[in-house]
């Protein structure tokens, strides 16, 4: 088939979380496959310098936003066989600091951005001669793609335009605008109401999509039914409802060429299932780097994360309250929200000895949490695929997760099956149901026959993207038939 990606960040050259190694994994093995593919993503400031073998192409484009015509670049890389990426260049919307906000604030021109990158999105799928036939938007910075397709369709003789799906990585970003900002889409008034993008009187990206993609794709089944009752549905329930036919749950997969334990350049001693001789130094360096006593036998647990709510970043705190007064180390790694920051901050300056604290982003660092810990914590509020638990299964690492979304459709609890476990879970949302599971970690760890048990589980789990990579070609399929 001939396919054309859309996101706002790949890895890798530009990641927030976990859309980009979707992206980035999809697109790659999509072609691998023999399938044509093409991936449409902004040229963030920093893509140009990482990236120098990008060409320009002989291709302006001019698009209306609202009132005035705004041009665009487009750059190309070929990473692959089959595979392009289309980099939307425009200096004063995509050269700046970082993807979407500064210092937790959204840059207050995000609306403009992402309604002229899915403009570009729209006039690539229309205008490159290889004429896609399936489009693939994914979450709101897109979700304006199904839409605009959908309208030249209809009105502006658009002959055999492509199928769309939209992917929903996570349905509390919505990409909410003042109704004033509908301008900037120049599309007719008719499109701005209830039926339509209109959101209590104001404009929704993601609900555009949802209303008018020919399919619809979340992350994994549990966040497919999750999103359609009121509890996760962020408000959009209702609509999501109104489409369920065209909803389905595909499990996003695992990079496996990157994470790894066995060749990857972000580790220093590789190691596999039969030895994990390596995953021992690998702790004892990271102990070593955040200055925290040099000891095999401490249980170390590690995070990885965006610190948000979502990700129960609260609870774990108060959990680690409670757990640190025993012999327990904990490694963090994230950013985000400030006050959160602050109190990861203020957590290790009281245990010096048992809490290191990484505030940024550092994609070396994070494999090597993941290879040196001994358990992976993700507590999160809500999950919809979470990628983190899968990679620590692989690193042999063992996840404590909260029974939501992806996580619970990809940790098998020795609860479910004694045989397959892979992880711990916990369902109640609180510090308690945490620190319970916690403990219980500390009980497996105790025991190496059986922490071996889970390790050998999780390390041969296999959440490969040939799967994925299937399941998605069955949807774009049965979309064009
Ligand atoms: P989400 O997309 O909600 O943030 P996912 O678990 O789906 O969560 O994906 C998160 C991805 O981002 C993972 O690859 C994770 O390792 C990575 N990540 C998150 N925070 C950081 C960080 N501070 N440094 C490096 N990688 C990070």
């Amino acid at each position: 088939m001939r396919i054309l990606l859309a996101s706002s960040e790949v890895h890798p050259h530009s990641k927030t979380g976990g859309l980009a190694d979707m992206v980035g994994a999809l697109a790659k093995t999509l072609a691998q496959a023999g399938h044509e593919v093409g991936l449409v993503t902004p040229l963030y400031g920093w893509i140009r310098e990482k990236a120098p073998t990008l060409e320009r192409l002989d291709w302006q484009m001019q698009l209306p936003l609202g009132g005035r015509p705004v041009s665009g670049e487009v750059w190309t890389l070929q990473p692959h066989e089959r595979l392009t990426i289309y980099f939307v260049g425009h200096a004063g919307f995509f050269e700046r600091g970082s993807l979407y906000q500064e210092r937790g604030v959204d840059y207050p021109d995000n609306a403009e951005r992402f309604i002229f990158f899915s403009k570009a999105v729209t006039h690539l799928a229309r205008y490159l001669p290889w004429r896609p036939e399936m489009v693939h938007a994914n979450d709101w910075q897109t979700g304006l793609v199904p839409l605009f397709v959908r309208h030249q369709a209809a009105r502006e003789g658009w002959v055999n335009p492509p199928r769309t799906c939209l992917t929903i990585h996570n349905v509390a970003y919505q990409g909410v605008f003042e109704a004033g900002c509908y301008a900037l889409t120049n599309l007719p008034r008719d499109y701005f109401r209830i039926d339509g993008l209109e959101f209590h009187g104001r404009m929704n990206c993601l609900k555009a999509g949802i209303v008018f993609a020919d399919a619809i794709i979340t992350v994994s089944p549990r966040y497919a039914r999750e999103i359609t009752t009121e509890e996760f549905g962020c408000g959009l329930d209702g609509v999501l409802r109104q489409r369920q036919e065209a909803l389905t749950g595909i499990l996003n997969g695992v990079d496996y060429e990157e994470w790894n334990t066995t060749h990857n350049p972000f580790l220093k001693h590789p190691y596999s299932l039969d030895d994990l001789t390596g995953k021992t130094a690998e702790k004892q360096d990271l102990q070593r780097e955040f200055g925290l006593p040099v000891s095999p036998k401490t249980p170390l647990f590690g995070s990885i994360t965006r610190l948000t709510e979502q990700k129960g970043m609260e609870i774990q705190l108060a959990a680690l309250e409670e757990m640190l007064a025993g012999g327990v180390q904990f490694l963090l790694l994230g950013s985000g929200a400030t006050h959160l920051e602050d109190a990861y901050r203020r957590l290790a300056a009281r245990f010096p000895a048992k809490v290191g604290i990484r505030i940024g982003f550092d994609q070396a660092l994070s494999h090597r949490i993941e290879a040196g810990c001994d358990f992976f914590l993700m507590p999160s509020r809500f999950e919809p695929c979470g990628l983190n638990q899968m990679y620590s299964q692989r690193y042999g690492t063992i996840p404590i997760v909260r029974a939501t979304g992806g996580l619970d459709d990809t940790v098998v609890d020795a609860t479910e099956n004694a045989q397959r476990a892979t992880g711990i879970k916990f369902t109640e949302h609180s510090a308690r149901a945490l620190a319970k599971g916690i403990r219980k970690a500390l009980a497996l760890y105790a025991c190496p026959e059986a922490m071996r048990h889970y390790q050998r589980n999780g390390m041969r789990a296999d959440f490969s993207w040939e799967r994925t990579q299937d399941a998605y070609v069955a949807v774009y399929s049965q979309s064009c038939s």
